[in-house]
């Protein structure tokens, strides 16, 4: 399958790399596993460009799984890291900059009244659990598979079988016991989540969804889903968490709880709010928020929260997505990508559909847009990766992995989007 050349530099530094870290990477879907093939180690990006160690250059469309919104090395967003790094790396004390950033977030996303700074969606997400749990004084939290909230070992689990069963560890390493309390629900499935909070709504102290997911490819919740979850949360006590770490400033400006008009009781952030640098946050309520250390019980802390270094970062990437039709802009060129695709693959005959939400996209090798985490996996997989490794012969770079959403940045152009669909045309000719 793979189409590398044996002294491509590529196949080199990944050789080299494995010797010093397990499968040469630093996070698992880099290493092509899924796909198969040497991952391109790269060397630099700037726009919607990114260049291997070969020196050749690929249309990015991972934008670095999310946060490259502006495209890649954003003069301002560059200038702006320069600057705060002459200032000095870190401090360990508090800065004006996390009061900009903080009043920001809070005036973008309505729901979001205060909010706490930490460095990955992982964070965000574990801490916005523990919060959950000490707030409510309940143990369950109900989630959906193939959505992905970070790597906290109560957030690691799979649907058991049958029916509202506890989940199993999806990582060696995560006790049984750890995972007990987590309940696994099937994606836009609202009478499976009525039953749930009917048997078991009085212990359970959070929901946490993607209400746009992104990690099972792209597949939109449900209005009604949605909707739905709000009011039993409401009617049972428990808390709604929105993990907009993906979504959030991706889908439009005040994230998928804006697109949908569903207010949730905290939400996680990620990836664009820190352009590029390790910035995420947790946030919501005030009264639910006031129950974080030091001024309440629910303890979480962080060396590096709030780095004035990724803070600068993020705080620019917000303003600037914030210049008038920036996300009408975003959601066109995404738009063009996937009537393009689907054009291509219908005059080639392969069965293939793709759909979008703001600058998210997600390519299906199946007759029809899924719905589940089930009706993705039966996409095609090897037509996938045929169709990955042709596109990254052509200069088109993205996700290795079928189970992965795209993303544009404002730096798509009509050209580069052109470029990209007449690849596809002659790849869909060839794997047809
Ligand atoms: N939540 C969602 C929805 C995500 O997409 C991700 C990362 N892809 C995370 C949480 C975890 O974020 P991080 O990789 O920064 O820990």
């Amino acid at each position: 399958m793979t189409t590398e050349h044996q002294t491509s530099k590529n196949d080199i530094l990944f050789a080299r790399a494995q010797q010093s870290t397990p499968g040469g990477v630093n996070s698992p879907v880099r290493a092509f596993r899924s796909v198969g093939g040497t991952p391109r180690f790269i060397t630099k990006a700037e726009g919607p460009y990114i260049w291997d160690a070969d020196g050749k250059r690929y249309i990015d469309y991972v934008g670095s799984w999310g946060p490259a919104i502006l495209g890649h090395a954003h003069p301002q967003v560059i200038k702006a890291v320069q600057d705060a790094a002459a200032s000095g790396l870190s401090f360990g004390a508090p800065t004006e900059a996390e009061i900009d950033i903080a009043e920001e977030i809070c005036r973008l996303v309505p729901s979001i009244e205060q909010v706490r700074l930490v460095s990955s969606g992982t964070e965000a997400t574990m801490s916005a659990l523990r919060l959950a749990r000490g707030a409510t004084g309940r143990d369950k939290i109900v989630k959906f598979e193939g959505c992905y909230h970070g790597h906290a070992d109560s957030l690691l689990v799979k649907a058991g079988s049958g029916l509202l069963t506890f989940g199993n560890p999806t990582s060696a390493g995560v006790p049984e016991d750890f995972v007990k309390h987590t309940v696994v629900l099937d994606y836009n499935n609202v009478a499976q989540l009525e039953d749930a909070f009917e048997s078991m709504g009085d212990t359970i102290a959070c929901v946490i969804v993607e209400a746009v997911a992104g990690n099972m490819n792209l597949i939109r919740g449900t209005p009604e889903f949605l909707r739905r979850m709000r009011e039993l949360c409401t009617e049972y006590g428990a808390i709604l968490i929105f993990d907009e770490v993906m979504s959030g400033f991706r889908v439009g400006l005040g994230g998928a709880q804006a697109l949908y008009g569903i207010t949730p009781d905290l939400t996680c952030l990620g990836k664009v709010i820190g352009g590029g640098m390790p910035v995420a946050a947790f946030g919501g309520r005030a009264d639910l928020m006031h129950n974080m250390a030091p001024i309440g019980p629910v303890y979480q802390a962080g060396t590096l929260s709030g780095n004035p270094v990724a803070v600068a970062a993020g705080m620019t990437t917000l303003k600037l997505v914030q210049e008038p039709g920036f996300y009408e802009k975003l959601t066109a060129q995404a738009d063009k990508l996937v009537i393009g695709l689907t054009k291509a693959a219908q005059e080639a005959g392969v069965a293939f559909c793709a759909d979008s939400v703001g600058g998210m996209f997600g390519m299906y090798f199946s007759a029809h847009i899924p719905s589940s985490y089930g009706q993705m996996m039966a996409g095609d997989k090897a037509r996938f990766n045929s169709f990955f490794h042709g596109m990254l012969e052509e200069g088109v770079y993205f996700a290795p992995a079928m189970f992965e959403a795209g993303f544009v940045s404002a730096t798509h152009d009509d050209a580069v989007i052109g470029e990209t669909v007449e690849a596809a045309r002659r790849v869909f000719a060839r794997i047809a």
